[in-house]
């Protein structure tokens, strides 16, 4: 159990579009209905906006595909029984240890997560799973990983600057990783969110992620807007065009786009789908050769799994050294610790 570290410097405002991460920040019913009391009858619907408090962790003007959000929730009985009956803290130094807590990455993002944390849960009235404790034991962490890069750095520390300091409410934390990594962690954090049964929804839902996150100049909500069909372009050398409800891309994207649907759905029941239905190694192989794709890419080995690391190579960028940001929401806790140390004191 680590004591927080944050790097973040003096808070400076600035507004920005308001995108909301937490949903505590977006809804403050006593602020609002404060600012709706002052507001004047004609400025109403106004008011409420310019005195609600503006979200801070705002990812508006980061590159697509550059933020990822997991949530996680701590529940503080759970917690609190570890701090005072294993470890054997006195309850005010529990609570101060519990304020003080700072998860880590991989305890935040486990795929499964581990007492005491759990996935956080739909239902209105949820319970911990492993304590039952209610809701109002139930804390959440977001943490927002931002992947390193020319095009995100500068919005990312402007965005640092801006978080306040006190308590720690965020965390500030990177880690080293290669361009490979990076690339196979986003795209399992993609299939985590693709409902792999509806071949007309993750296939462009996959295709339109991979293209954002590697052109996220161009306008790509554009290109998909009411497409029906995804087609590789015969002329075009860059970019996309449409054609009615067509979409075409150039060679290069269509086949990339294909690589990352065969890599994203191949572990998934009738795995290996993609655009062009579903596809074993020789096939995509023997695909991407027919379309020279591996000639344009310098790729001349001739066994099949050697074709595919190096495929694989060219998409992620391999061995290049890649960073990983990661900051980390402890707002709830803060509050949710405050409230159940007041009852238990009680
Ligand atoms: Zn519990």
């Amino acid at each position: 159990m680590a004591a927080t570290k944050s790097k973040s410097k003096a808070a400076a405002k600035k507004a920005k579009k308001a995108k909301p991460a937490s949903k505590k920040a977006a809804s403050k019913p006593k602020a609002a209905k404060k600012a709706g009391a002052k507001a004047q009858p004609t400025k109403a619907a106004k008011a409420p906006k310019a005195k609600a408090p503006k979200e801070v962790l705002d990812f508006g003007g980061f590159p697509a595909g550059s933020v990822t959000r997991h949530e996680v929730t701590l529940c503080l009985s759970c917690i609190y029984k570890l701090f005072t009956n294993q470890l054997g803290l006195a309850p005010r130094t529990a609570y101060n240890e519990i304020r003080r807590y700072a998860p880590t990455v991989g305890e935040l993002t486990a795929r499964e997560p581990q007492r005491p944390f759990f996935k956080p849960s739909e239902e209105k009235n949820p319970r911990c799973p492993y304590c039952d404790a209610p809701k109002r034991w139930h804390a959440r962490l977001s943490v927002y990983r931002v992947e390193g890069g020319k095009a995100s750095d500068a919005a990312r520390r402007a965005l640092v600057k801006k978080l306040p300091t006190k308590d720690e409410q965020f965390l500030i934390t990177e880690e080293k990783k290669t361009a490979r990594q990076v690339f196979f962690e986003w795209l399992e954090r993609l299939g985590q969110t693709l409902d792999f049964e509806e071949d007309a929804a993750w296939m462009p839902a996959a295709a339109r992620a991979y293209l954002e996150r590697r052109e996220p100049q161009s306008d790509w909500a554009a290109a998909f807007e009411g497409a029906r069909a995804v087609r590789r372009s015969q002329r075009l050398e860059e970019g996309w065009e449409r054609d009615g409800s067509r979409l075409f891309l150039a060679p290069a994207l269509y086949n990339d786009v294909l690589l990352v649907q065969y890599l994203v759905s191949r572990s998934h029941r009738h795995g290996g789908r993609t655009f062009e239905g579903r596809l074993t190694l020789p096939d995509l192989v023997g695909r991407m050769r027919r379309g020279g794709h591996l000639d344009a890419q310098g790729i001349t080995d001739r066994d099949r799994f050697d074709v595919l690391e190096q495929l694989v190579e060219h998409l992620t960028g391999g061995d290049s050294p890649a960073r990983l940001h990661f900051i980390t929401d402890r707002r709830d806790l803060l509050d949710k610790v405050k409230d159940a140390y007041t009852r238990h004191a009680a």
